[in-house]
Parts: C-alpha cells; structure tokens; sequence
C-alpha cells in the first residue's frame, strides 16, 4: 500500500488515503506543513508538493521543520491501515461466514480470549460438513438436512434442526440467560467466554462436523 504522511506539526499527523490527489492550490496552501513522505505514486500528494518546492527554490528545506513524533506516525499508520483492512473485510466477496461471526476485523481478536478446536475453526470459516457447504462443493447429492430440511445452513444446524433439538435448547437456554434473544447473531457468540464455550460444546456433543452421520438426539417430529 502506499501512502503519504503530511503533518502539520509535531503533533497533528494526517494521512492521505492511498490513491488520493492534491491540487496544486491545496498543495499551496499545506506549504510548507509537509515534512515527511513515503512510498507513494507519481501524482500523489508528496510528489505533488515535491514538485512545487523543487519551483521554488528560495522556499528552503522542508526538512528542516518538526517531524511528528515517531510514535504518532506511527499510530496514524497504524489507524489507517485498519481502517483500509477494515473495509476491504466488510466488501470483500469471500468469507461471508466468518464475517456473521465477526463483522468487523478488530472483532476477530476476541477469538484470541477463547479456547478452539478444529470444528471450532470449521465452524467459524463455514468450511464444514453441513450440506450447504458441501452440495456447493459437488461433494453431497443436496443441501438437504437428514432432517428433511430443504437446506441443511449454519443457522439451521445451531437453531432449529430437530435431530439436535436437546442440544440446541441447552444452547438456547445459555443465549437466553445472558439477556441476548433467541436466536442470536452469530456475533454474539466470540463476545463472551460463556456463549463461545456453549457454542462449541454444541458442536462437539453434535458430532455432526466431523464428517459423520450426526448423532440424533431427539425424535424427529
Ligand atoms: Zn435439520
């Protein structure tokens, strides 16, 4: 990615966001704030502003000028760089399960508090063996739950499929007791220790993401 730093003091860093412009009025009028530059394309803002003082020869040197604090280059770095991750993660085309669980990519370090295992992970990249996923892949007839269900989804496994109805009402009763109305989002689960581990203690007592016929646990109706 690249990217310029202009700064308008020691203590004021502000980013341009990559790919963006400056006109030659605008770069008049940041004179001679700008002090540091990166890597950066030919018409950026810093080539921009390097090509104007380089006509103004009596201007003097640029760097001679306060450079912000190293620190707060680099959490203005570090903001951008978030904020540039954070949207290629809400629009990208890839990776819809996984973003029901965490919407945004700093809700991804709760999963840094929880203990996880493989059909945890499976779980959360929706890379498992429920039928939607695997009829997508060529690898089941259809979509259908062994339930009779049309289509065998995340939602429909951890909500509502009968084979597992006494596991998910455990399930449900944990969501329930912690104020959170039934079903849940998907998000709410990595927000708290007890949620997540209800989560996947239904998955491992499920045993249906391990590429075995589930275990019935209730009497389909
Ligand atoms: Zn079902």
């Amino acid at each position: 990615m690249h990217c310029t730093l202009q700064s308008q003091g020691k203590d004021t860093p502000t980013l341009f966001q990559p790919a963006s412009s400056l006109s030659l009025t605008e770069a008049h009028a940041l004179g001679q704030s700008c002090q540091l530059f990166l890597a950066c394309h030919s018409s950026s803002p810093g080539c921009v502003l390097a090509r104007l003082w380089a006509d103004q020869p009596t201007r003097g040197d640029p760097y001679a000028e306060a450079l912000p604090s190293k620190s707060l280059a680099t959490k203005a770095f570090s903001t951008l760089l978030s904020e540039v991750w954070n949207k290629e993660w809400i629009s990208s085309p890839n990776g819809a399960t996984t973003r029901m669980f965490f919407p945004e990519v700093a809700s991804a370090a709760l999963l840094l508090r929880h203990r996880s295992y493989a059909v945890t992970f499976q779980l959360l990249s929706g890379h498992c063996a429920l039928n939607s996923h695997q009829h997508r892949f060529g690898f089941s007839a259809s979509p259908a739950c062994l339930c009779g269900y049309n289509n065998e989804t995340l939602a429909h496994y951890l909500f509502s499929c009968p084979l597992f109805s006494l596991l998910w009402q455990n399930l449900k009763d944990t969501v329930v007791s912690n104020y959170i109305s039934w079903p849940p989002s998907l998000c709410e689960f990595p927000k708290s220790s007890v949620l997540f581990n209800a989560l996947t203690l239904f998955v491992k007592k499920s045993k249906r993401l391990m590429f075995n016929r589930p275990q019935r646990t209730s009497r389909v109706p």
